[in-house]
């Protein structure tokens, strides 16, 4: 099934308020190799927000879990509005009352590539998100082998790893909880403010 697909920052830029808020303002950007960003975010629940770079957006999920190293590992990501490429860069704190209020850290940035494949041929991002199955090498700090992201109700997706020599049930990932930019923990980050 084709859903009707837009990337646009429409939405984010209606969330925000640009004065009140440090995130980057709404504008779109390629990169030749395309990117992606895990920022962990201490809003009012704590969740990891998975960023994919697709058409010059950051096409974004929260993952309430965060991801797992081990394909058994089904991980619920719920489909957010599409980021700003500059917002793979931002780290620190959206002041209370704003949208996403919360300490926000670079927690795993990178590149990835597409190996999503019918009949042989490379499949698009584009195309494979309309069709809610992306399928992507990433080459994180952190995260590292095959992940697909598999849509199952409109904005529901799971965010699974790809059984590859990448993947390793016996470590939590999660435990690497320090940022990928600054070194920071989230505490060190909500205290500089
Ligand atoms: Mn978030």
């Amino acid at each position: 099934m084709y859903i009707i697909i837009t990337m646009s920052l429409e939405k984010y830029k209606k969330k925000r308020e640009f004065s009140k808020t440090p995130e980057p303002e709404a504008k779109k950007k390629k990169h030749k190799n395309p990117m992606f960003v895990i920022q962990k975010h201490d809003a009012t629940n704590l969740h990891y927000d998975f960023r994919l770079e697709i058409e010059g957006v950051l096409k974004s999920w929260a993952v309430p879990k965060g991801p797992s190293l081990d394909p058994k590992e089904k991980r619920l990501a719920i489909e957010t509005e599409d980021h700003p490429i500059d917002y793979a860069n931002f780290e620190g704190t959206i002041p209370e009352g704003n949208y996403g209020a919360g300490t926000v850290m670079l927690w795993d940035k990178g590149t990835y590539e597409n190996i999503k494949k019918e009949d042989n041929k490379e499949v698009p991002m584009k195309k494979a998100y309309s069709k809610g199955h992306l399928v992507f090498e990433l080459k994180g700090k952190k995260l590292k082998g095959g992940f697909a992201l598999t849509r199952f109700r409109e904005d529901k997706w799971l965010l699974v790893k790809k059984d590859d020599d990448k993947a390793d049930a016996r470590v939590n990932i999660l435990k690497k909880n320090k940022s990928t930019k600054s070194g920071k923990t989230l505490k060190q980050i909500e205290k500089a403010g």
